[in-house]
């Protein structure tokens, strides 16, 4: 099965263009090694090094603590008036 890797492998971003700061409000940046879920993609998917990715994960927790980046990501749709549909919720 020849599935194209969504990341190429062993190459650290951050190195080649020689970032020393990960601004924790550069979202855009930031998408890069969160998953759909918004969950922290693991190193060896992003191929970021240690110290990056311990400077990414630094600066995803603090985007998270002010609430530019979301902790999780319901699969549920959201309710506008939770007591109109108050059957529907627990169906
Ligand atoms: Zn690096």
């Amino acid at each position: 099965m020849a599935e194209k890797r969504k990341y190429s492998k062993r190459h650290c971003k951050y190195c080649e263009a020689k970032v020393d700061f990960i601004d924790y409000k550069d979202v855009k940046s930031l998408k890069h090694s969160l998953s759909e879920r918004f969950k922290i993609m693991p190193r060896r998917l992003t191929g970021n090094c240690k110290r990056h990715q311990e400077m990414v994960e630094n600066a995803i927790k603090r985007a998270r603590h002010i609430a530019i980046i979301p902790y999780i990501v319901s699969t549920r749709k959201a309710v506008d008036n939770p007591v109109d549909n108050i059957d529907n919720i627990y169906r």
